[in-house]
């Protein structure tokens, strides 16, 4: 009865109708498993079902009922300047004319290739993939490959992509879903990747002391974005990359979420520490399919036809991708862009945390430019562990009340969000006064 007066109260907009994406949703789970192409879009950690969406354009996108939201998602994160961004379709557009893909060799990867190793500390060479996934899962062959040593060591609830060998105490859907570590994945396999909590430097020490000169590397969310947002501890980036250089082992910051998201350089010119090599995704393809990893030119000239590591990809590297990974960088290279960013996430946050707390909620949060979240618990979060503490249930009823105010959050407490250009100071004030309303709902 509260949730109906008070929406028929606050909203001028007609009733929150999703009749087209429920019917939709019930065929797409006839169709594909859980009715997704990927699990965390199905809702089943927030309850109810998913909206179904028709398009996208700047901050908002809109679903198939004609229900406008406020997007904090960002396709999960490559529309760091705003859904649809006019100067990307028009690029778009004039590379289609010239065909979708080559399957050969084109200037616009020379082009794209400069920007990241301009703009990336790490990145001296790059090579370009079709996903996060394809990105890690290489880079992986690359680190085993350079060193002769098999094991590696991740964090708990860093997310790497689905790749076997990453499917150890995963983060993002296989958090959110509360998954034991994947079946499938052979057991040898899951033996060679040994966990540490994340922030926890001795945890790191102790398994290189127990596996002397057989961890080929380390590799990292430098800010964890895929276990809801956790910042690294003053001394822990650093601590990592003394240890790896103590055990000639490598150091892999894997930026696919926060590579020119959190800076233009990413987390490692933000921080100033350079790992070994890097790899990149979501902002890069700028909403298209592009993945990358690179580094120092000697560990990337082992990779296939400059060396014997063998990586492959048919629509790697296709003009298209490459346009709007292009289009997406150059327009955030534009002075002011990240100062902007950070700006409105920093509003946003301390609004939303500000809203909690005078409902009486616990919360703890922050942002680091584009990229923020927030815990529905006492702080601090500074490992998966302790994410793990945040209420679930109260965030699942907090995303439905949002999503029946027009804001898109991510359908997971172990999510961090994301902002863009696009987002105005007025959408940053209407989100915080539907927190302000959904909070007091919840609470
Ligand atoms: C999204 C993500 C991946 C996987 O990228 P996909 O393009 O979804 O395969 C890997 N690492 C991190 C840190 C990510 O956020």
């Amino acid at each position: 009865m509260l949730l109906v007066a008070l929406t028929s109260a606050s909203l001028s907009a007609p009733a929150f109708n999703t009749t087209q994406s429920q019917a939709l949703f019930e065929a797409a789970q006839t169709l594909m498993p859980g009715g997704v192409s990927s699990p965390v879009r199905a809702f089943k950690s927030v309850g109810g079902n998913p909206v179904v969406f028709d398009r996208v354009k700047g901050a908002y996108a809109w679903d198939v009922d004609g229900n406008r939201y406020i997007d904090y998602i960002g396709s999960w994160g490559p529309a760091i300047c705003g859904h649809a961004h006019p100067e990307v379709i028009a690029a778009l557009h004039d590379a289609l004319e010239k065909g979708t893909s080559f399957g050969a060799p084109c200037a616009l990867e020379n082009r794209l290739a400069e920007l990241v190793i301009e703009a990336v500390p790490s990145v001296e060479m790059v090579r370009f993939v079709n996903s996060g996934t394809e990105a890690c899962m290489s880079v992986l062959r690359l680190m085993r490959a350079f060193t002769g040593r098999e094991k590696i060591i991740k964090f708990e609830g860093c997310y790497h992509g689905h790749a076997d060998m990453f499917l150890v105490k995963a983060g993002s859907g296989v958090a959110t879903l509360g998954l034991p570590d994947s079946p499938g994945v052979p057991r040898t396999t899951a033996a060679s990747t040994l966990t540490a909590p994340y922030n926890d430097l001795e945890a790191v020490k102790q398994l290189f002391a127990e596996n002397p000169g057989e961890i080929a590397g380390v590799i990292l969310e430098p800010v964890v974005g895929n276990a809801g947002f956790i910042q690294p501890l003053p001394g822990f980036l650093e601590g990592i990359r003394e240890l790896t250089r103590e055990h000639d082992a490598l150091l892999v910051f894997d930026e696919v979420m926060t590579g020119f998201r959190i800076s233009y350089g990413g987390a490692q010119a933000k921080f100033g520490i350079t790992p070994d090599l890097t790899t990149m995704g979501k902002v890069i393809g700028g909403g298209l399919p592009v993945g990358a990893y690179g580094g120092r030119s000697d560990i990337m000239g082992m990779v296939a036809p400059a060396g014997p590591m063998y990586q492959a990809g048919t629509l790697s590297g296709n003009p298209l991708a490459m346009t709007a990974g292009i289009k997406t960088l150059e327009l955030l290279k534009q002075p002011g862009s990240y100062e902007r960013l950070e700006a409105i996430t920093q509003r946003l946050i301390e609004g939303i945390k500000k809203a909690a707390s005078d409902a009486g909620l616990p919360i703890t949060g922050g942002s680091i430019s584009a990229m923020f979240g927030f815990f529905l618990c006492d702080g601090p979060v500074r490992n998966f562990e302790e994410a793990k503490a945040a209420d679930a249930a109260r965030f699942g009823r907090l995303h439905r009340a949002m999503l029946e105010r027009g804001v898109y959050l991510a359908p997971s407490a172990f999510e961090a969000g994301f902002t863009s250009l696009a987002h105005s100071d007025d959408d940053i004030d209407a989100t915080i006064a539907a927190f302000r309303e959904c909070f007091a709902l919840v609470a």
